[in-house]
């Protein structure tokens, strides 16, 4: 590398962000020094992004310095979290100034614009690769989890899906509301935060709504019907299907079902709670859009707005077993 370690730390990393007041030391000690409020629990998550698996050899500094941390404060915001300290593992082949540049401001932005201050990290050369970890609060035992829905509870998501997903797709000219869709998600932290108390279980969705929906019902041993018409798609998304014709009728259901990298939010709601988390999402500006029911039959039940079923053609990325 042409920079040393030290040097890339100090230039793009160090000194860049308001200090948060629990933050007694952050980069440049042996370990960030951290306070915790008394009566709060520490909610935890990482996440890594490796290139050519994660996202494609291509892809913007930009995106990824800004993806790496979104997709962590993401599970935050799924857990009703409120987001404090990041740390980033950063493994990088080269030290490219203009890269590590518009890396470095990206993480930034994001990172600013949730509080979060960056208290450490790992620097070392390699095939690129990046993981940050992120730390945020929530009053004790008000966590949002994956357990936790009953039958007659509500299905919801959280703003529109299959944006990311018509992006990655092959042959498909993209609207360029669709790529920012897939290279900047916006993690839904007001959300969840409005969802503490009120949602029953929740989940954020980064490999398909079904995989997604399906990994919340196993915690309870629980099932769900889908009206898969009512799944909320996106102008630019219907606009990117128009010209793909019969294709296109295939892929409408398809991504928003399964194609994942939306990081948006599925949740359930009892019932008598369902008009007061519609006036509190409205209050943040964020679509909240009733998809299903939960029951007490195992499995994801798919219907159109015919009443006839639909059956999925596949349900989500799975890492290590593609087949299974
Ligand atoms: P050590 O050799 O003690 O592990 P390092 O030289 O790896 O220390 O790191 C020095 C300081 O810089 C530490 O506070 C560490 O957390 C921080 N740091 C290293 N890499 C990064 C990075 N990519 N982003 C933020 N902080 C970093
Ligand atoms: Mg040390």
């Amino acid at each position: 590398m042409a920079e040393s370690e030290f040097d890339i730390i100090q230039h793009y990393f160090s000194g860049r962000q308001p200090g948060r007041a629990d933050v007694v030391a952050g980069i440049g000690d042996d370990a960030a020094l951290l306070r915790v409020a008394p009566g709060s629990e520490l909610v935890v998550c990482m996440d890594t992004l490796v290139a050519g698996v994660h996202f494609p050899e291509s892809t913007a500094a930009a995106a990824i310095g800004h993806k790496a941390l979104a997709v962590n404060l993401s599970d935050l915001a799924a857990m009703g979290a409120e987001p404090a300290w990041a740390t980033l593992a950063l493994t990088l082949p080269a030290s490219d100034p203009d890269w590590l540049r518009a890396f470095a401001d990206a993480f930034f932005t994001l990172a600013d614009s949730h509080g979060v201050q960056l208290v450490g990290g790992d620097t070392t050369c390699g095939p690129l690769a990046v993981t940050v970890q992120a730390h945020g609060f929530v009053p004790a035992g008000q966590a949002l989890r994956r357990r936790g829905a009953r039958p007659g509870d509500r299905v919801y998501v959280t703003g529109t899906l299959g944006d990311a997903g018509l992006a990655l797709h092959e042959g498909v000219s993209v609207p360029p509301g669709l790529q920012a869709r897939l290279d900047f998600p916006q993690p839904r932290i007001a959300a969840g935060l409005a969802l503490r108390g009120q949602a029953s279980a929740a989940i954020d969705i980064s490999d398909g709504l079904l995989a997604d929906l399906g990994h919340l019902l196993e915690y309870d041993g629980l099932g769900a019907t889908l009206q898969v018409d009512a799944v909320p798609r996106s102008a630019d998304f219907l606009a990117g299907l128009q010209p793909l014709g019969a294709a296109g009728e295939a892929l409408f259901y398809e991504l928003p079902l399964a194609a994942g990298d939306d990081y948006e939010l599925c949740f359930t709601v009892p019932e008598d709670r369902c008009h007061a988390v519609q006036r509190r999402l409205a209050e943040i500006a964020c679509a909240g859009t009733l998809v299903g029911v939960i029951d007490e039959v195992p499995g994801i039940r798919c219907h159109r707005s015919t009443g006839e079923p639909y059956h999925p053609s596949s349900s989500g990325y799975r890492h290590f077993n593609e087949a299974g």
